[in-house]
């Protein structure tokens, strides 16, 4: 494709990239909550959007298959980051990445005791990252989704998520014992299209700089 292409997921990060197109003077003309078309034109010929799953845009920039996108920190971590320039952290779809338990487990004690805890995660990197900074050995088990089920029937003592409100914590009778790290989300580059297209990639780069709050 002769234009650009943006790789943005639907929700939390859709919505809160509009405001930044639309700093660039970029409007889609789907709304991919409602269509269920996966390529979106804009009122530019030359931009488009795909719409992917959230865990796939650092995938499809780094191949070049979108020219950029737009990736929390948390999927930045998993995937690694090959082949991808991140010139901004967009400041949107903000939250943190901690360690939760139920309400009735002793984290505190356990860590002390260096008990081997069973830690249930969509985020296996960053949370071997964290243990294994700590000194702690902990079992890591992979889960896709809902991971606040796992330590209510016993999958696991802890587990590694996002929390926003942390109304879901609360809801499902468990704590946050530990703060990993904030989470924001990223705009990625190609390094490839960066330097073939820069003519038009630089001018969006700096409307979404210049429409970053803080
Ligand atoms: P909350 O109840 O507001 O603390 O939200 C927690 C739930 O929403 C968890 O299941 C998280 O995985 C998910 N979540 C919260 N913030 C984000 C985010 N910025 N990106 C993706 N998932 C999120």
């Amino acid at each position: 494709m002769n234009g650009i292409t943006l790789a943005l997921s639907k929700g939390r990060i859709f919505e809160e990239t509009l405001p930044l197109l639309a700093a660039a003077g970029i409007t889609p003309t789907d709304n991919p909550e409602t269509s269920r078309k996966l390529i979106i034109g804009t009122n530019r010929p030359d931009v488009r959007l795909v719409i992917v799953r959230a865990t796939d845009t650092p995938t499809y920039v780094q191949y070049g298959a979108a020219d950029m996108g737009i990736a929390g920190k948390d999927t930045l971590i998993e995937h690694g980051g090959a082949g991808l320039y991140q010139p901004l952290d967009l400041n949107i779809a903000k939250c943190r990445l901690c360690v939760a338990v139920r309400k009735d487990f002793d984290y505190a004690a356990a860590v002390k005791r260096g008990a081997r805890i069973r830690v249930a995660t969509k985020y296996v990197k960053a949370a071997r990252e964290h243990f294994a900074a700590k000194g702690m050995h902990v079992d890591l088990i992979k889960l896709y989704g809902s991971m606040e089920l796992a330590p209510l029937v016993g999958l696991a003592d802890a587990i590694v998520d996002l929390v926003s409100t942390g109304n879901t914590l609360k809801a499902n009778n468990l704590i946050e014992v530990e703060d990993i790290m904030p989470i924001s989300s990223r705009l990625v580059v190609n390094q490839a299209s960066l330097k073939l297209k820069r003519e038009l990639i630089q001018p969006v780069l700096e409307a979404f700089a210049g429409a970053i709050k803080p």
